[in-house]
């Protein structure tokens, strides 16, 4: 057969399969004609977007026809106080998606690996697959663990060698919403070899109780290797403008800087950033109503015998006991937008973002509809 450009790709990639986001409203209305659809997909703030940031968004008056200021002088000045650390320690990316990648970049390719957790962020072994890593995922602890479905430190840690790049760890972690005790981290940096760096991704930090919070300032100090990601696309309620940045030593921050484009973060995404990282009011709002509204959503989920993972995140996963292919399409049926889970290798699972308190009655009140006619 005669070679084609597809011959050109190489292994890593071939081996891929493009990510398949939370299901859009539009996509819904076009396909079922449906005129009211919540969607609880894909972890967004229900509150909207940091009142903030679209007061903003608003006033804005840049010159929109120059380029952005590809350092992110104010931007970075801002985060690096807010964390205690200098600016030259802070990389802005384009949703924190971006330092993954740029991570995966520096730090993986042809003859490394990387080391990530079972039910772990989708995402993790796509950008190391793109540069032709190996992808070595660790069992996650059983059913039967504290934390079912956790990542599980100690085995981890096994599967590290010399040609370990990167080890990617998620707290709270996206599908499952389990966490890991700050203790343990912190024993796992002290014990991984300082040529691997460790990528915490705190994409639902601050829906932790305060008191599970790790302390990111004294171990960024600490371990030269560590790289913490943050993103604007959850609480902040900025997922369509993208932005995320990622906490590193100095060292790492340069070269992240080094092969990110140039221009990656877009200037409305800044604007409205800066503006949002000042809007406490708004993220304590948050915070109060995901962890009121996660708790009434878990104790009815368990009222009705489906078994909720352990999350301090701003979802929850369930087992259904069943496929729960049919009970997703079920629910789009009924204008309910939740996550399935079996590209996960969680056929019997739900995703379901905590939505606000009218949306969490609407979500149970399909899904009880869903399953009697099941
Ligand atoms: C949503 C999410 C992110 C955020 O990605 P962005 O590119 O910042 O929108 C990162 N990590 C995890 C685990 C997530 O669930």
């Amino acid at each position: 057969m005669t070679a084609t450009v597809s011959d050109q790709a190489h292994d890593g990639i071939r081996s891929l399969h493009t990510y398949v986001p939370g299901k859009p409203i539009e996509d819904l209305k076009r396909e079922l004609g449906l005129d009211s659809i919540i969607k609880l997909a894909s972890n967004e703030n229900p509150l909207g977007t940091s009142p903030r940031a679209l007061a903003a968004l608003r006033a804005f008056d840049g010159d929109l026809y120059r380029y952005p200021d590809g350092s992110g002088f104010e931007l970075k000045a801002k985060i690096a106080a807010r964390h205690g650390v200098e600016p030259s320690c802070v990389t802005l990316g384009n949703g924190s998606n971006d330092i993954l990648e740029l991570a995966a970049r520096v730090f993986l390719g042809p003859g490394k690996n990387a080391v990530v957790s079972q039910y772990s962020f989708a995402v993790y072994p796509i950008v190391a697959r793109a540069v032709n890593a190996e992808v070595r995922e660790v069992p996650a602890l059983g059913s039967a663990a504290d934390m079912p479905c956790g990542h599980d430190l100690e085995a981890i840690q096994a599967r590290i060698d010399e040609h370990t790049g990167v080890v990617f760890l998620a707290s709270p972690n996206n599908p499952t919403g389990t966490w890991l005790a700050a203790a343990a981290v912190e024993a796992f940096l002290e014990a991984v070899p300082a040529t691997t760096v460790v990528l915490l991704d705190q994409a639902y930090v601050e829906y932790q109780t305060s008191a599970e919070q790790p302390d990111v300032h004294a171990w960024l100090a600490r371990f030269p290797n560590l790289i913490v990601t943050r993103t604007f696309s959850k609480i902040y309620g900025m997922a369509a403008l993208r932005f995320g940045y990622g906490l590193s030593s100095s060292d790492v921050a340069d070269y992240l800087n080094r092969i990110r484009q140039p221009f990656n973060v877009n200037m409305l995404a800044m604007h409205c950033a800066a503006a949002a990282l000042d809007d406490d009011d708004f993220i304590e709002r948050s915070i109060a109503s995901n962890t009121a509204e996660r708790s009434s959503l878990v104790r009815e989920l368990t009222a009705r015998g489906l078994d909720c993972l352990p999350s301090q995140a701003n979802f929850i996963t369930f087992d259904c006991h069943q496929a729960s292919a049919p009970l997703y399409d079920a629910l789009l049926h009924e204008g309910v937008i939740v996550r399935p889970l079996a590209s996960y290798d969680m056929p019997e699972h739900l995703r379901v973002t905590v939505g606000t308190a009218e949306e969490n009655r609407r979500f149970l009140d399909a899904l009880d509809t869903v399953r009697n006619s099941a």
